[in-house]
């Protein structure tokens, strides 16, 4: 691997630019900050410097470089985010087809021979019913292609005999496409057409099987793969893998209840779309769709069930301090339906045209009351006073309080003067948790400072006694290789350098998020190395305090006192 070219890559590209085509920053000072996406929050925690080049979150400690970022953000690797950052800036960069070892690479690989066996069946003479029903759902060929869509055959065992030759059969029940009879096992999914799910990264990890024909009508509409190592249904959204890329283009995001519905959007020239599957938005649902875009359009069925979904969405990514905006449709219809009914045209003016969170709870609360009615107004107007004191936007709430007097013939100011007061937005030091002693404190300084300046590390080289703390010492030790071998020093290349070590990493990421000054000041080097230096005396006079309780030798016993004495007397000299 050729280090200098990566760090050429990194150089070419700015971590603020790259950041901020995820996550929106905002600058203040010298910095950006951003709402952290590597933990559960909706503060902004996460500061982006551009001079160094790197990232720190306040609250949960996570930092780094820009590959670092994308690693973590993309769930890739190291070499993938380099990859990433060589395109961007148009270095070429080959990195071999180095593939991630997957200890689950034997499921991803029986789904991948399933799904080549249900595609193969769709077109077999054997899949003609079930082409006629995916084109009575008008969904064409290409489409059918593109989703990888199958089928399975009324037949027990096809599957199952094939992987059979492969696999035990524990291995085979644990990935979910075979099941387990009173004396054999068994093909899970029989006479249904089959739509993959995917992982994050497009990795085909789970079915949804539909029923098509007569002879099946009794059985549930669709089943779900159950839960397997590969395939956690509360922490994917079905086209999530397509809607990645498309998502920063359209610079939002639509989620709907179905997979035909996400096929249909898609279709429909949307698509940043992505589906839940039927079930209620998880946190990782709402994070996952943070990562996606921070404008997110619910768009769920017309029916009752589906105003519970929007609902309990909006809650979910009300955690996340986000607010959706909120696309209803039609009573009975969902976004398949009015698409196929209403055309695309039509589609895309509701989607552009959203309603906003307060807009929602209006229409909402305006359902079964007379506004005529003194009650009723009342009723609603507290309740209304009630949604917009949960309104984070501020500009959003000031529109909405306006409104709402101007609707209720009330004074804005009593209005405002109802509202509940918004919580103070906590941020949490990490580091405030961890209470350092001062050796610990200097020896971190020592290393916050190596990493400012090549003369600090040449200060260290010289005067050095060791660190105590191993994984300070071990980074300090990293710090004066990086230099000896680069010739320069420079935190983001040197978090490259050190990025396969974990316990450096996280060693480093608990120095630079410290607040300290930013010029080098020697006497205070000094000060640090002294720091240092007397805690190594007073713990090896403390040694020999201790060998010499242990010596039974007289003469040894004398010569361990005058060491024990010596490193005493001179850890004070130098208090
Ligand atoms: P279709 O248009 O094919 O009838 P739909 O998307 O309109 O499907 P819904 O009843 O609205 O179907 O359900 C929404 C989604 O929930 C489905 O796309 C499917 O992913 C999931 N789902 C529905 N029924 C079940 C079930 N019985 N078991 C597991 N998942 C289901
Ligand atoms: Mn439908």
């Amino acid at each position: 691997m050729d280090n200098n070219l990566i760090d050429e890559i990194r150089a070419h590209v700015n971590i603020v630019d790259i950041i901020s085509s995820y996550l929106p920053l905002t600058k203040k000072g010298k910095n950006y900050f951003g709402v952290c996406p590597f933990h559960d929050d909706h503060s902004p925690s996460m500061s982006v410097s551009e001079e160094k080049q790197i990232f720190t979150c306040f609250s949960c400690g996570a930092s780094g470089n820009v590959f670092k970022f994308l690693q973590d953000y993309e769930n890739i690797s190291f070499l993938e985010s380099v990859k990433k950052c060589a395109d961007i800036s148009g270095i070429s960069f080959n990195y071999g087809a180095e593939k991630k070892y997957n200890k689950n690479q034997d499921l991803l690989d029986m789904y991948l021979f399933a799904s080549k066996l249900y595609q193969n069946n769709l077109y077999s003479s054997l899949g003609k019913e079930a082409r006629e029903y995916l084109n009575t759902r008008k969904l064409d060929d290409e489409i059918i292609k593109e989703f990888q869509i199958g089928l399975a055959l009324n037949e027990p065992s096809i599957l199952t005999d094939a992987l059979k030759k492969k696999y035990d059969d524990k291995r085979l029940l644990s990935s979910g496409l075979i099941s387990e009879g009173e004396y054999n096992l068994y093909d899970t999914y029989r006479n249904r057409i089959m739509f993959p799910l995917y992982d994050l990264s497009g990795n085909i990890v789970g079915y949804n099987g539909r029923i098509y024909n007569s002879s099946n009508k009794s059985d549930s509409k669709y089943i779900n793969s159950r839960e397997t190592a590969i395939f956690k249904k509360g922490e994917l959204l079905f086209n999530y893998h397509r809607a990645k890329e498309q998502a920063r283009d359209y610079k939002f995001v639509i989620i709907v209840e179905g997979q035909i519905d996400a096929i249909r959007c898609h279709q429909a020239g949307y698509k940043n779309v992505v589906a839940s599957l039927g079930t209620a938005i998880t946190k990782e649902h709402a994070m996952l769709l943070r990562k996606l875009s921070s404008n997110i359009i619910l768009c769920f069925d017309g029916d009752k069930a589906g105003e519970k979904a929007t609902n309990s969405a909006i809650e979910e990514l009300a955690k996340l301090g986000i607010e959706p905006k909120i696309v209803r449709l039609p009573a009975n219809l969902d976004p398949d339906e009015y698409i196929l009914k209403n055309g695309k045209e039509s589609f895309a003016d509701l989607i552009n045209n959203p309603l906003n969170i307060m807009e929602y709870k209006e229409k909402l609360l305006k359902r079964n009351i007379d506004l005529n009615n003194t009650k009723d107004l009342a009723d609603y107007t507290n309740l209304m006073i009630k949604e917009l004191s949960k309104i984070e936007d501020e500009v959003l709430r000031e529109i909405s309080i306006n409104k709402l007097a101007t609707e209720t013939k009330l004074d804005v100011k009593f209005i405002k003067s109802k509202l509940e007061k918004p919580k103070e937005v906590k941020v949490i030091k990490q580091n405030n948790k961890v209470k350092y002693s001062k050796y610990e404190k200097s020896e971190q300084a020592l290393i916050y400072y190596m990493l400012k300046s090549d003369k600090v590390i040449k200060i260290y080289e010289k005067k050095i006694t060791h660190m105590p703390t191993d994984r300070y010492r071990l980074l300090a030790l990293k710090i004066d290789c990086f230099y000896k071998e680069k010739g320069y020093i420079d935190i983001a290349d040197f978090m490259t350098y050190i990025h396969d070590d974990g316990a450096s990493t996280k060693a480093l990421s608990e120095i630079i998020s410290l607040d300290l000054k930013d010029e080098v000041d020697e006497e205070a080097i000094l000060d640090y190395l002294n720091n240092i230096k007397r805690y190594n005396d007073k713990n090896l006079s403390n040694r020999y305090k201790k060998e010499l309780k242990e010596e039974t030798s007289l003469e040894k016993k004398i010569e361990l006192a005058k060491k024990a004495l010596a490193y005493k007397i001179r850890s004070e000299n130098n208090e």
